[in-house]
């Protein structure tokens, strides 16, 4: 979304958020948005490489991350399934969205755990409200109603903005998410399923856990589309 840098996300109106909206669906109709993976003018990440994604067989692998009782992730963070990622984390594209939350379940259905309800890693609010959506949880949402369990994104919140992790090496990710996560008391004795989009070095997602077993949940699990874990 296009901000003015100089104001904070959070002074800007309904109206103005929809103005910007429309401005920027008046730049889509001048200029076409590329395919971020094939650089085809159609969407941020196009038809025919949503196609090749869904003939994508799952690469399923489970990194080890401390405070989680399990991880699994549907491939590796290269390719077609990282350009994916990269164009839902900036497009809120509904046909996108069911065709990854569609490999979680299929990488979930091959695990045997009890969980009792879906966590997505929750964004800051002024990430939120810069972006319009958070990922995680749109396909939190999914996951949940699949799995027939309660979806809960209200158990877990950000109470520090911690910015952009990505220029980040492994020890200063691990500090930079230090108690940035804070649960609510109702999770105890629950078994909860965390989702994320990319794990890159588990610092986030092992974060998340902390604050929810300080809380006493039961269990912890996590999901996500992609890792880039060296060690998995
Ligand atoms: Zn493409």
């Amino acid at each position: 979304m296009i901000l003015d840098t100089a104001r904070d996300a959070s002074s800007f109106s309904r109206l103005e958020l929809a103005a910007l909206k429309a401005a920027e669906w008046l730049a889509d109709l001048v200029f076409p948005p590329t395919c971020g993976h094939c650089g085809r003018v159609d969407a941020r990440f196009c038809a025919s490489c949503r196609d090749e994604l869904d003939r994508c067989p799952l690469e399923i692998a489970k990194p080890p991350v401390v405070q989680l009782n399990g991880l699994c992730s549907t491939g590796r963070h290269h390719g077609l399934l990282a350009s994916a990622v990269r164009a839902f984390k900036y497009e809120d594209a509904a046909d996108l969205r069911d065709l990854l939350a569609e490999r979680l379940i299929v990488a979930l259905s091959e695990q045997a755990w009890l969980v009792d309800a879906v966590v997505p890693v929750p964004l800051h609010a002024d990430r939120l409200l810069d972006r319009g959506y958070n990922q995680s949880a749109l396909m939190g949402e999914r996951l949940a109603r699949w799995l027939g369990i309660r979806f809960e994104p209200g158990l877990l919140g950000r109470i520090r903005n911690t910015g952009q992790q990505a220029q980040l090496s492994g020890d200063e990710r691990i500090m930079n998410v230090d108690g940035a996560f804070a649960a609510d008391p109702a999770v105890k004795g629950l078994s909860v399923l965390l989702v994320d989009d990319v794990v890159t070095t588990g610092a986030t997602l092992s974060a998340c856990a902390a604050a929810l077993r300080a809380q006493n949940a039961r269990a912890v699990y996590g999901i996500a589309l992609s890792h880039a874990l060296s060690h998995a």
